[in-house]
């Protein structure tokens, strides 16, 4: 009985997190794009100097269209889903990050202009940040297993990787002119070859060359952040293989990886995404020849957690038995 009464205790403590019940305006987990840093990157301040050859980070303006694209891509996706999308664009704070929240039905954002004005940021890799927070929302399962941090309702870190890669970059780069705006770009040699390999139409492969750039973009900060001497490739995958998926961010190589799988994934954009199975809407290891999330950091077998739920969190199997008997959308209630 006292365990029974443990578990009630635990599942009135997960409903708050989870806005089940009636809790629906308490605040949630924000999920950073990047591990927490000391960088900061006022405006005006020129002093970074990056690894980018030619980049200095973005325009204000570029910014804003960045944001205008991304609010008309996803508004409507966020209303049907009973949500209201926010996204704060916070220019004038230095903070080198970005990072998503949910407010009882605010679906929220919070775009900081440090990140904008690396010099390893371009516009491509803008884009992919602001697709990274649309996929913490919006990138179904794996989600975070993690209930006691809050942030149950949150697709994890690779997740938002793969879906900003897998489906956002690809909308929102459609609405460009690829065509004209590729060739004052490199494209990485083995980016060619593949997007060409594994779309057959121009306009796709060119779609997926310019994620190609999204991803470089953003690894290179990574890079910086941390200091590695390594630069990340996409001919250097990380070959690592996880036992458990890992909710938090991957390493720098590993997350480049998840760009490029993302990329090369035929699956089309509106084949859609699910909250509790992985394969829906995505490229399966074993189905697949490349596409699916990276090993590095994603299991897909149900053991190991990522059949988009994951362990139980409690470190008692039989308790997380008894919670998921009255709560079975929690994560990790499903096997
Ligand atoms: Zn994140």
């Amino acid at each position: 009985m006292r365990r029974l009464n443990k578990a009630l205790l635990l599942a009135s403590g997960l409903s708050l997190g989870l806005g089940i019940g009636g809790h629906a305006s308490v605040t949630k987990l924000c999920n950073g794009f990047l591990p927490p840093n000391e960088m900061k990157i006022p405006v005006g301040d020129h002093s970074h100097i990056g690894k980018s050859k030619n980049a200095a980070g973005i325009t204000e303006a570029q910014y804003n269209a960045i944001m205008d694209r991304i609010q008309k891509l996803y508004a409507d996706v966020v209303k049907a889903k009973g949500g209201k999308l926010v996204i704060n664009r916070l220019w004038s704070d230095a903070t080198v990050n970005s990072s998503a929240e949910q407010q009882g039905t605010n679906w929220v954002i919070n775009m900081y202009g440090g990140i904008a004005r690396h010099p390893d940021i371009t516009v491509e890799g803008e884009a992919l940040v602001a697709c990274h927070e649309m996929g913490h929302h919006l990138g179904g399962a794996p989600k975070i297993s993690s209930p006691f941090g809050g942030g149950a309702w949150a697709t994890n870190e690779g997740g938002a990787d793969y879906f900003a890669t897998l489906k956002c970059l690809r909308e929102f780069f459609a609405q460009d002119d690829n065509g004209t705006i590729l060739p004052s770009m490199t494209i990485d040699p083995l980016a060619k070859k593949d997007c060409a390999a594994q779309f057959a139409d121009v306009g796709d492969q060119n779609i997926c060359m310019r994620i190609s750039k999204s991803a470089e973009s953003v690894s290179y900060l990574f890079q910086d952040l941390s200091q590695q001497t390594t630069r990340p490739k996409f001919d250097t995958p990380d070959t690592t293989e996880v036992a458990r998926t890992n909710d938090d961010h991957p390493a720098t190589q590993c997350r480049m990886d998840t760009y490029f799988g993302g990329s090369l994934c035929p699956v089309a954009v509106s084949a859609q995404l699910s909250d509790t199975d992985f394969k829906q809407g995505s490229c399966v290891q074993g189905t697949d020849p490349v596409g699916f999330r990276s090993r590095c950091w994603f299991q897909p077998e149900p053991q190991g957690g990522g059949t988009g739920g994951g362990t139980c969190p409690l470190g008692d199997q039989s308790l997380c038995d008894i919670i998921c008997q009255q709560f079975p959308q929690l994560p990790f209630c499903s096997k």
